[in-house]
């Protein structure tokens, strides 16, 4: 039977992953690690932009109080809906993280509002939600819920990881999905459901077909959506959050063939071009590539190469500094530079006071 069931693994790796015959199998897929302490444990990651109800992209912003507080609403409900499905279906302990960063320093859930059986995952550092949580024997499965599609998807706020990113792993382009799923199955943790938009449901169709997955909206552009009624899209969250763990042993674990080829391309607002004809760096049309050992390490060159290509960010500031002030904002600008450059050239510049790290806690993304 396992011998079997490894096969067909086999088989659905090739087959989910579109490549040339004879290709390299890019990826791993994998049984399950065994439960080791007995305990059903599920971790869940939540986004806000894949939410039952939700059409308006306000509601995903911290930066626009009256909208993000409805959007809380919709996470709080949608994130309850699922742990009751996790339990139904025999989850002992429901975990949850934030994986969206909204900025505020609190969670993004409604805590007096949140299933009392499920615990919030915090720490008392920065920490990264898709990397830092992974170690083996604790968690059995991970749930993902109010996700979205991937940049270029036309899914409703689809991006990956941040505005203008388009992250390929081994030649694969990736939904944040999938990315937790790459990471946690270097501990044979498999991603058993997920909840989010129509176009979601089709990135995910192909790479991870086993996942459970609830479709709560129907994107119309990045920007709008038809929600489903909210009772009845939060009903099958349950139903099938509690089908997703009584069956998870059916579903595979996925690891990144070694080397890992990781490219970062870049879409506006992003820019990567400033790269374009450094030596030794392999700039394409809006993309970069280059090879790692292994996820981690391909990972954090990316997340470093994301830095990068915010710099065109900037561009949109410019944009904005003109419309609203004319040119007052851009000579400022232009002379907060220069008296930079001379005071640090004359030695009369010193640094800013480092910010004092405020003692606070840390529920996943900042
Ligand atoms: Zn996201």
């Amino acid at each position: 039977m396992r011998h079997l069931t490894l096969a067909f693994a086999l088989l659905l790796a090739g087959a989910c992953v579109a490549q040339a015959p004879g290709a390299p199998v890019s990826r791993i897929l994998e049984e399950p690690a065994q439960d080791t302490d007995g305990i059903t444990r599920v971790l869940v990651y939540h986004d806000m932009e894949g939410l039952t109800g939700q059409s308006d992209p306000k509601t995903f912003r911290f930066a626009h109080p009256d909208r993000y507080a409805v959007g809380r609403t919709y996470l709080t409900g949608d994130v309850n809906a699922v742990v009751a499905g996790l339990f139904e279906g025999g989850a002992d302990e429901v975990h949850i993280v934030d994986g969206h960063g909204s900025g505020n320093p609190d969670p993004d859930l409604l805590l007096e509002d949140l299933d009392p059986r499920a615990v919030l995952v915090s720490r008392d550092a920065i920490f990264d939600a898709y990397v830092d949580l992974i170690e083996p024997g604790v968690y059995d499965a991970v749930a993902v819920v109010g996700m979205h599609a991937k940049t270029g998807s036309g899914g409703f706020a689809s991006h990956t990881f941040t505005l203008g990113i388009d992250i390929l792993f081994n030649d694969m382009s990736v939904t944040e999905t999938e990315i937790v799923g790459y990471s946690w199955g270097r501990v044979g943790v498999p991603v058993i459901f997920a909840s989010g938009d129509d176009r979601l449901a089709l990135d995910l169709a192909g790479p991870m077909p086993w996942i459970e997955f609830v479709t709560v909206k129907t994107a119309t552009s990045a920007s709008t959506a038809d929600p489903r009624p909210v009772d009845e899209a939060r009903a099958e969250l349950t139903a099938t959050a509690r089908r997703a763990i009584e069956n998870y042993r059916n579903t595979w674990a996925m690891r990144l063939e070694e080397p890992v080829q990781a490219v970062l391309h870049a879409v506006p607002p992003a820019d990567l071009s400033m790269l374009d004809g450094v030596p030794h760096i392999e700039y394409a049309d809006q993309r970069v590539s280059f090879q790692a050992s292994d996820f981690r390490e391909a990972y954090d060159g990316l997340i470093e190469l994301v830095t990068v290509a915010r710099g065109g960010y900037s561009g949109v500031l410019g944009e904005v500094a003109r419309r609203m002030s004319g040119e007052g904002l851009d000579l400022a600008y232009s002379d907060a530079l220069f008296d930079r450059w001379l005071d640090f050239e004359s030695g009369r510049w010193l640094p800013p006071e480092p910010i004092p790290s405020i003692q606070r806690t840390y529920h996943g993304f900042r």
